[in-house]
């Protein structure tokens, strides 16, 4: 299991001691090593960021083509039992309202989606196992069978059985993030709730995938860890022990970036777009068969600049609110949206750029 891994690779990262001699030396190398993968997250020479963000572009059209695959959120819930102190729907936000569909509302959003061309939908609810039971989620399943090729939640963490009555129901992916790999941090960000235990969290990816889903994708919360580098490692060593042990899954990983804005706690280390792109351009020349996922919650010009930079996949004409796409509500969502752009102008810029935008990996049988 992974626990045992990220005890060593914990190690390993605080005895690195960052040389920056040979970093070019990097550039001429088919695979890099961890090392190397370090050196490059570390590094700050502007010339050097330029380089990876060019080897980044050639890894990821040599092993993706030039396409990008769009999904689409679906928030069909947002009670939640957490107090995870970074997030809007959180059990400490008491002024928000709590909603949840009923199913007629879920087929509703999902056909408005289908008719913006979606075939990959993500099903998001907070963490309520009361509220959003394991039947919600299989209803909205089934319903989603009906219209989508490719399935994911992005829900609170399951057991091997649940994964796997979901995935025989029609379940394709999962998506969960790990938020922080420091187990002390984690401790103190989750103040209360069954999100609280790290392990079990950590370990959701491998129950997933013994169950049998296609596509897993991982991530880390930038922002909540003054050490954004530690987490950025192991997130990517974590995404590398998926891929080797699973070689049939495709595995992915996301970075979201908390924003100033939308924090209700002070951001230690708010994660710069320099930074940002660094992070994104190391893990592509690391992990060289990863995808990469960028969300709505980046700015359109950060979204734009990434296209054929390393990222594979993006959210696009999303809303983070219960009922969103069919109700015309002011309620808060999850985070604050910044690239608000239509579907259809997401895929205007996707072609200018060379790219061609998907809309799945895969068509349903
Ligand atoms: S991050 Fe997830 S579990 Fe935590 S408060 Fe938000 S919705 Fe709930």
């Amino acid at each position: 299991m992974f626990k045992e891994i990220l005890q060593k690779e914990k190690e390993f990262f605080l005895n690195f001691k960052n040389y920056d001699n040979h970093i070019n030396d990097i550039f001429i190398k088919e695979k890099i090593t961890k090392q190397d993968f370090l050196k490059l997250l570390f590094n700050e020479d502007d010339l050097i960021l330029e380089k990876m963000a060019l080897e980044s572009k050639i890894i990821t059209d040599k092993f993706f083509g030039k396409t990008i695959l769009l999904y689409a959120p679906l928030y069909i819930s947002n009670y939640c039992e957490n107090e995870c102190v970074y997030c809007g729907f959180s059990a400490l936000n008491r002024e928000l309202k709590r909603k949840k569909l009923k199913l007629e509302e879920i087929e509703k959003e999902m056909i408005i989606l289908k008719e913006k061309s979606f075939n990959t939908i993500l099903l998001l609810t907070g963490d309520d196992r009361i509220n959003s039971d394991i039947d919600y989620i299989a209803e909205a399943i089934k319903i989603a069978k009906k219209y989508f090729s490719e399935i994911l939640i992005e829900i609170y963490a399951l057991t091997y059985e649940e994964y796997k009555y979901l995935v025989e129901l029609g379940l394709t992916g999962l998506t969960i993030y790990q938020e922080t790999y420091d187990e002390k941090l984690y401790d103190k960000l989750h103040l209360a709730g069954p999100k609280k235990n790290f392990n079990f969290r950590l370990e959701a990816p491998d129950r997933a995938a013994k169950a049998g889903i296609k596509e897993i994708n991982i991530g880390c919360l930038l922002g909540l860890n003054k050490n954004a580098v530690f987490d950025v490692y192991l997130t990517a060593i974590h995404a590398d022990y998926l891929l080797r042990k699973y070689p049939d899954i495709e595995i992915s990983i996301s970075y979201p970036r908390i924003q100033p804005a939308e924090a209700k706690i002070k951001i230690e280390n708010f994660v710069s777009d320099r930074n940002f792109l660094r992070y994104i351009t190391a893990t592509r020349i690391f992990l060289q068969r990863v995808g990469l996922n960028v969300s709505t919650r980046e700015k359109e010009i950060i979204r734009d600049n990434l296209i054929g930079l390393g990222i594979t996949k993006m959210s696009a004409g999303s809303k983070t609110t219960v009922g969103g796409y069919h109700l015309n509500t002011k309620d808060k969502g999850q985070f604050e949206i910044s690239d608000k752009r239509s579907v259809e102008e997401i895929i205007e810029v996707i072609i200018k750029k060379g790219y061609r935008p998907e809309f799945t990996n895969w068509v349903k049988i």
